[in-house]
């Protein structure tokens, strides 16, 4: 008796079939394309659309906005849309209407200490130390002019940081300024602290108030996520062939080229041997070379002024190369010299002036980064020298 019983109520009573699309704006894509994409009626878009909030700016809508498109019995119920990780507008049909609302997440900026060790790699450290590792982009921009992050990281590296960090509950969804960095390395110890100067110039500097920066940069490779098989394993090779003096560095196709320092560019084109190649003049008579690119990045042209850390292209094995690598060559006074012996003076430190100010400002990182208490910001420590 039961089951026809059943079957008699669900045939009277049809459950709404509900369907949910999770689906992401393309490239190019605005919101009601791809809306129609995913089969709505013009009537849902426009109604849709109409009842979204004002503060959702639709221009921002594009490519990688996720959207959740739930239905009931084939009619759009419920539209959501994720704009990054701190806002969300959602549209809910409200018989044969909709309404839309705004749900904000409240973003937290904390100072965190982090204390990562390298293990595989640099990704790799921040991960186990429970950090994003987009925090190892930051690292390896403020390092650059003394740690080449393709060639010196060693198992058993330690980096500490004291990072402002940005946080949706338990989510970490960014970083703010690194205030204060150390990496204690197998090929040196260097230690950096972030200073806003009374100009409100923000520079890096070490603990006495020498300047991080240096007219050339440690590597002619920007460090990026792009092969974790490759991590520690890449060494250069000098080459001393006539006509070839450089360093080769292995390093897999699309790994970024930057500019090591500012300058003018010579050359970007094809070129025989060299495949794809950027030549750049910089001051004191000192000229840089990068080739078998796999591009040249936009931009990059004979005359064009570049400056330090200017991406102008990528690892690839145009002209003649046997494997992915950059061919990297520095010429002084129009003769190649070896890039690894050569000594680049630092930039400028702080001045005199800057120096109390300084010390006040650095003295509870200093102790943060090593592990002490924060002392009261009240009386702050004299920091002489720190190594
Ligand atoms: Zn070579």
């Amino acid at each position: 008796m039961l089951a026809p019983l059943l079957a008699s109520l669900l045939a009277a009573t049809p459950i709404p079939a509900w369907t949910v699309d999770t689906i992401t704006v393309r490239s190019g894509q605005t919101l009601a394309a791809a809306l129609y994409g995913d089969g709505l009626s013009t009537g849902e878009v426009d109604g849709a659309l109409a009842a979204l909030p004002k503060t959702l700016d639709l221009r921002k809508v594009r490519d990688g906005t996720g959207l959740r498109i739930e239905r009931k019995s084939g009619a759009l119920s419920f539209l959501e849309i994720h704009e990054g990780p701190v806002a969300e507008w959602s549209v809910r049909r409200d018989g044969a209407a909709f309404a839309g609302s705004q749900r904000e997440f409240v973003v937290e900026k904390r100072v965190v200490d982090v204390d990562a060790t390298v293990t595989s790699s640099l990704w790799q450290a921040f991960t186990d130390a429970g950090e994003d590792p987009q925090l190892a982009l930051a690292i390896a921009d403020v390092f650059a002019w003394d740690v080449d992050f393709y060639l010196d990281p060693r198992k058993g590296d330690r980096i500490r940081a004291v990072v402002e960090r940005m946080q949706v509950g338990d989510r970490v969804i960014g970083y703010g300024e690194l205030l204060a960095a150390e990496y204690a390395g197998a090929e040196g110890d260097h230690q950096l602290f972030r200073y806003v100067d009374r100009t409100g110039r923000a520079d890096y500097f070490d603990a006495k108030g020498g300047s991080a920066r240096k007219a050339f940069l440690k590597s002619p490779l920007k460090f990026a996520r792009i092969s974790s098989k490759f991590g520690m394993r890449m060494h250069p090779t000098l080459h001393y062939l006539k006509q070839h003096e450089g360093i080769d560095y292995v390093a897999p196709t699309g790994t970024p080229v930057w500019a090591i320092g500012d300058g003018t560019v010579l050359a970007a084109g094809y070129k025989g041997a060299n495949g794809n190649y950027v030549g750049i003049r910089h001051k004191n008579g000192l000229e840089t070379f990068y080739c078998h690119l796999s591009a040249i990045a936009s931009g990059i042209r004979a005359g064009a002024r570049v400056a330090q850390k200017k991406l102008i292209g990528y690892v690839g094995m145009t002209g003649r190369a046997t494997g992915p690598h950059l061919h990297f060559a520095l010429k002084k006074a129009g003769s190649f010299i070896n890039p690894l012996t050569f000594h680049v003076p630092r930039a400028e430190p702080l001045p005199a002036k800057e120096l109390p100010d300084f010390r006040a400002a650095i003295g509870p990182l200093l102790e943060r980064l090593h592990g002490e208490p924060v002392a009261s910001t009240l009386a702050p420590p004299i920091v002489t020298a720190a190594r």
